[in-house]
């Protein structure tokens, strides 16, 4: 099995070090890295498509390798990635992010887990794919814009039911550890802003302090979240078993002597399938109401507004599922898993295509200093692979 390769038995070792080589943080371009997947697919014959964001500075790819009787559209799976990165910003890397590095067991790097690996390894083996005939379309989809809200697949997809491409299901390779899995929670969430009133501090009673309102309203969101964590629904099934609420980014104020009169925090709920994100908003908008009036008497200036910054909605796909089934036959596992944690799995699944999430590497590594994968888990992708080779093609 995967214990004892290293990364000179990955077929997709020189793959992962291009891809994690194209400075691909979701503020940068990702058109380099797109351009040279959709040489390299050139190279086997296969065109691709793109679609771009307004600015055209980022691209969607994507592109079918054809069923062996000539079928592109119909059937078939979606093997999904994002070619996005988190930033490096202010983190304490101890090799260059940018170069994907062995460390002992370990390859280290900037995305080799979320999740350049996944898509590396599906590149790498295409040509045994085509080696040995489809008898089904494969598709390959590679987003941008993944780390900042599932902003770029949206446009593939909508491709996709324009163009009539109807696969039969979806692999979204974001790192779960190989394992299968069929659901994530929902998640929403808002940015609160807070306008009081300035006073000089020494005249508190004249002004209207946001940072204290905003962090009033923090402390009812904790509460919140306590809530759910103690006497909420639970299922058992997913990492952190019940809905969770948190505040990520709060900012406020501007000097001691002064009363603060903006504040602002950004907050989410990550809730399971059947608890309503909603509901849940509008107890906290409600609970807002309830301090406009005292700040009104003193200034009617004030407010309490809400902006919603994302929306990710769950999904659940069924364990007897093509794809689900086709999934559990390559990992070589029975279980599967639901996660806490959003990926693009839900917007294919909103499309008609039931997804599942299965990638090397785990979460936990994702997004820190020195993000690392196993070689072990990309040896254990690339099995995957394989075996979904015997599965889908002729020979
Ligand atoms: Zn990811």
């Amino acid at each position: 099995m995967a214990a004892g390769r290293t990364v000179d038995d990955l077929v997709a070792w020189e793959t992962i070090r291009t891809l994690v080589g194209f400075d691909t943080t979701s503020r940068e371009s990702n058109l380099a890295l797109i351009d040279w997947v959709a040489g390299r697919l050139r190279a086997l014959g296969i065109d691709s498509t793109f679609t771009f964001d307004d600015d055209r500075r980022k691209a969607n790819l994507f592109a079918t390798l054809p069923a062996q009787d000539g079928n592109v559209a119909t059937g078939g799976i979606v093997l999904s990635g994002h070619t996005d990165v988190v930033p490096v910003d202010g983190q304490p890397w101890t090799t260059d992010p940018f170069v994907a590095t062995v460390v002992g067991e370990r390859v280290q790097g900037r995305g080799v887990t979320d999740m350049k690996s996944f898509s590396a390894t599906a590149l790498a083996l295409l040509p045994e794919f085509l080696r040995r005939g489809l008898a089904q379309p494969l598709h390959i989809a590679l987003s941008y814009d993944e780390e900042i809200g599932c902003i770029g697949v949206e446009r593939l997809i909508a491709d996709l039911v324009a163009r009539g491409v109807k696969p039969q299901g979806c692999i979204v390779g974001e790192p779960t550890g190989m394992r299968i899995i069929v659901a994530h929670k929902g998640k929403k969430s808002w940015r609160c802003r807070v306008r009081g009133h300035e006073a000089h501090s020494s005249l508190t009673p004249a002004g209207v302090n946001a940072v204290e309102i905003g962090c009033a309203l923090v402390g009812y969101l904790t509460g919140r979240a306590r809530a759910f964590r103690e006497s909420g629904r639970r299922d058992p099934a997913y990492d952190v078993p019940y809905t969770t609420v948190h505040t990520g980014v709060i900012r406020g104020g501007t000097a001691l002597n002064i009363v603060a009169r903006d504040c602002t925090f950004d907050f989410e709920i990550r809730h399971l399938p059947a608890d309503d994100p909603d509901a849940f908003f509008r107890d906290v908008e409600a609970h807002a109401r309830g301090f406009v009036d005292a700040m009104h008497a003193i200034a009617p200036e004030t407010y309490i507004a809400f902006d919603l910054l994302s929306t990710m909605p769950g999904f659940e796909t069924e364990p007897g599922s093509v794809v689900a089934t086709l999934g559990r036959d390559c990992s070589g596992r029975h279980d599967v898993g639901k996660v806490s944690f959003g990926t693009e799995a839900s917007r294919y699944h909103q499309a008609a295509m039931p997804a599942i999430v299965c990638g090397p590497g785990e979460v936990a590594q994702a997004h820190q200093p020195d993000e690392w994968v196993s070689i072990a888990q990309l040896a254990a992708c690339e099995d995957f692979m394989r075996r979904l080779a015997d599965r889908i093609c002729c020979a």
